[in-house]
């Protein structure tokens, strides 16, 4: 056990010194957000499905050490002036990254976007990356919070600094 945590800590300080040396901004997803909010349990339009597929996916999350890699990345951006940004993931699933448009419907599986407006096709995860990086260069223009503060871009465009 012991051996496994030093080896999760050696990689995620490896990883985050690659990422940082090689990139001036990195975008995260905020998946405190995610595991905190009740996409697991269910929201109002789509009450409790995947519950037992996201219960796994944050599991699996959690013990790849996301958050320590998290921490990692703010440690070794420092030294590297990156800038860190998180963004809320929240329909980045189901936002086409061509045209914008948003639609449950485009999700066709948990590998498969196609959109629904424009038929753009990626895998899912690479659209919602994409979506994301986006957000996080839109939100890295729009101001300057400093180097090396983690910052959060909040839900409808607002955004909060917020300190490591
Ligand atoms: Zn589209």
């Amino acid at each position: 056990m012991r051996r496994v945590t030093d080896r999760r800590a050696d990689f995620c300080s490896y990883t985050a010194c690659r990422i940082t040396t090689r990139n001036a901004l990195v975008v995260l997803e905020d998946l405190r957000i995610q595991a905190m909010t009740a996409t697991a349990s269910g929201t109002a339009d789509r009450p409790g499905r995947n519950v037992r597929q996201k219960t796994g996916l944050n599991r699996a999350i959690l013990d790849k050490c996301w958050f320590k890699l998290e921490m990692a990345l703010l440690n070794a951006a420092r030294r590297t002036g990156s800038r860190i940004v998180l963004v809320n993931p929240a329909y980045t699933s189901q936002t086409c990254n061509r045209c914008g448009h948003v639609d449950a419907k485009s999700r066709k599986s948990q590998a498969v976007f196609e959109c629904t407006a424009c038929g753009h096709r990626d895998h899912a995860d690479v659209n919602a990356a994409k979506d994301q990086r986006d957000a996080g260069l839109a939100f890295s223009a729009c101001g300057d919070f400093g180097i090396g503060r983690s910052v959060k871009q909040e839900p409808v465009g607002r955004v909060t600094g917020r300190t490591p």
